[in-house]
This record gives structure tokens, C-alpha cells and sequence, in this order.
């Protein structure tokens, strides 16, 4: 049986308890409002440990002022119906106050991977994001944590912190679970208006063209304009449509054999993402690399 938990001292507890037990625990953070691509992650934590933990925390410091903080869709009670089935231990789900004391003054700040698409457009995003996870991840200390490539830049901040605090997690990254039309499954969907919905499938579109122009060796400004030209044909107002290392985000260069196509753009106020890992490659411009 699921269990929610909304004090943080009280799910430390039952988490270190558990690894004394010797169980093995994993952990899916999470903003609610869950879909089958969330399902996807707690699927595999569940068959990978013996007791798994998913935090519904829609978490302030990561969205902008300009931003959905208040109209994000907060669904707790389809949440756990959601959960119930799939042999989830422990639900944390705390309050504001509870992540955030009065007189919070420590932020997590991650440079590198953070820097562009997402970091340039949302100020202070990923630093919202640090700084949650690193507190999750001390509230919960499981052996492993999941993430979806959905939020590709997120998993490489996430690695990179982990990393660079040391903290003893491993990370797990997931495969994007998408819509029979290719969208992938994100809790802003639920934004689109039946106008907008049949043409979200274009940020999908873009980034499988932009997968067979890689491997057919095109260069990268001629995929990046391909992948603008399919999003602004479909009416998606492109914030982003590029390719870059994969883990880096670094710009390409032209011979690079090793990439990830990254698309944001907003149908009316909706803003959507997505990215698509591309093949290695053996044929570039400059011609057969490997
Ligand atoms: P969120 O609730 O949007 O913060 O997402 C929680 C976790 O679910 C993150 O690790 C996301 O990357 C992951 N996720 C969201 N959408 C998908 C999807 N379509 N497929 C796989 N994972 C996803």
C-alpha cells in the first residue's frame, strides 16, 4: 500500500530505515499532474528497487515571474489513483514551507550544461531546479534517481551536480514516452486548445527531419533552418531549434559525429520542448568521418 508523507523529517526516516533493512531505493522526483511518461519512470524504479519514493512538488523557485507557477495543473487526488497500481512505496509530497523555511537563503547554482537554451530563456530555471533536487535528494537519500531524456538539459544539470557536490545518487535517465502523433507527453499539453494540439506534432516533426539530415551528412546551419522552417509552417512561434553536443550543449562543429536536436517554441501561451538524440553519424560535410 502508498503511503503519502508530507513531512520531510518523517520521509528521511522511512527511507534510511529502509536502506539499513538492507532494501534497495529509488526516486522519482516530480511536479504532479502525472502521465504515462512519468508512469514510464516509476515503472522502471520499481522494477530496479525494492521500495520506491515519488515527490509531487510543483516548486516555485523554478519558474519566472512571467511564468505558470499559479495555473500549473496540481491534481493530487488523480495523482495517487494514477500511482496506486504500479507498487510505489512512498508518496512525498511537502509543503511549500516545508522545502523553503523562512529565511531560506541557499541556492544551488550550476553553470556548464546550464548555461543555453533553457538558461538563457528562463533566468534563474535552473537554478530553481539545483537547488530542489539537491534538497530532495537530501531528503530522500535513495541509492538512484529518475529522470525522462524529455527534459534532456535537466538530466545533463542534474549529472553535473551530482557530480560536482558528490552526492551519493545515481542517476537514471529514461526514454521520452510520447502521444501516438509523436508529441511527447508533458502536463502542459493540457494547455492546448483543440487548434493547437494537431499542430504541437511539429516540434517532433522537426527533430526527425533533423535526424535524417544528420545522417545523411547535411551540415549544421542547414538542419537548424530545416527545423525552423517545419516548426514556423506549423504556426510554433521557434524559441530554440538547434543541434549541439549532447553533453555539453556546446555548439557542433561541422565534422561533429555525436549530437542532440533541442526544439522550444509556444502554440498561443503555451511554451512546449522537446529533443530527439541523434544517430551517430559516419558521413558529414567534409565527407565519411568513421
Ligand atoms: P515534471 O513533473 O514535468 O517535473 O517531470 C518529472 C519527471 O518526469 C522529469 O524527470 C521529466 O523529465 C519526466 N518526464 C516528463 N515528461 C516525460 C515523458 N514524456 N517521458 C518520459 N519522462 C518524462
Amino acid at each position: 500500500m502508498q503511503q503519502v508523507v508530507h513531512d520531510p523529517d518523517a520521509i528521511r526516516a522511512l527511507v534510511v530505515a529502509a536502506r539499513a533493512a538492507g532494501r534497495r531505493v529509488g526516486f522519482v522526483p516530480t511536479m504532479g499532474a502525472l502521465h504515462a511518461g512519468h508512469a514510464s519512470l516509476v515503472a522502471r524504479a520499481v522494477s530496479d528497487c525494492d521500495d520506491v519514493v515519488v515527490s509531487i512538488f510543483v516548486n516555485p523557485t523554478q519558474f519566472g515571474p512571467q511564468e505558470d507557477f499559479t495555473r500549473y495543473p496540481r491534481t493530487l487526488a488523480a495523482d495517487l489513483k494514477l500511482l496506486e497500481p504500479q507498487g510505489v512505496r512512498w508518496i512525498y509530497a511537502p509543503e511549500v514551507a516545508a522545502v523553503y523555511p523562512p529565511g531560506d537563503a541557499t541556492q544551488v547554482v550550476v553553470g556548464g550544461p546550464s548555461l543555453r537554451f533553457e538558461g538563457e530563456r528562463r533566468p534563474g530555471h535552473f537554478d530553481g531546479v539545483a537547488t530542489v533536487v539537491c534538497k530532495l535528494f537530501l531528503t530522500v537519500p535513495a541509492h538512484a534517481a529518475y529522470f525522462g531524456a524529455k527534459d534532456w538539459q535537466q538530466t545533463l544539470v542534474v549529472k553535473r551536480m551530482v557530480s560536482d557536490l558528490g552526492l551519493p545518487i545515481e542517476v537514471i535517465v529514461c526514454p521520452t514516452m510520447r502521444e501516438s502523433d509523436g508529441l511527447a507527453m508533458s502536463s502542459r499539453n493540457a494547455y492546448l486548445s483543440s487548434a493547437e494540439r494537431p499542430r504541437a506534432v511539429a516540434l517532433v516533426e522537426s527533430l526527425r527531419q533533423a535526424a535524417e539530415h544528420w545522417s545523411a551528412g547535411s551540415g549544421v546551419d542547414a538542419i537548424e533552418r530545416t527545423m525552423r522552417e517545419t516548426l514556423s509552417a506549423h504556426g510554433v512561434v521557434v524559441d530554440y531549434a538547434a543541434i549541439a553536443d549532447p553533453e555539453s550543449l556546446e555548439p557542433l562543429a561541422d565534422d561533429a559525429v555525436r549530437g542532440v536536436a533541442l526544439v522550444a517554441g509556444r502554440l498561443g501561451s503555451t511554451r512546449l520542448i522537446d529533443n530527439l538524440l541523434l544517430p551517430v553519424r559516419v558521413t558529414s560535410p567534409r565527407g565519411t568521418v568513421l
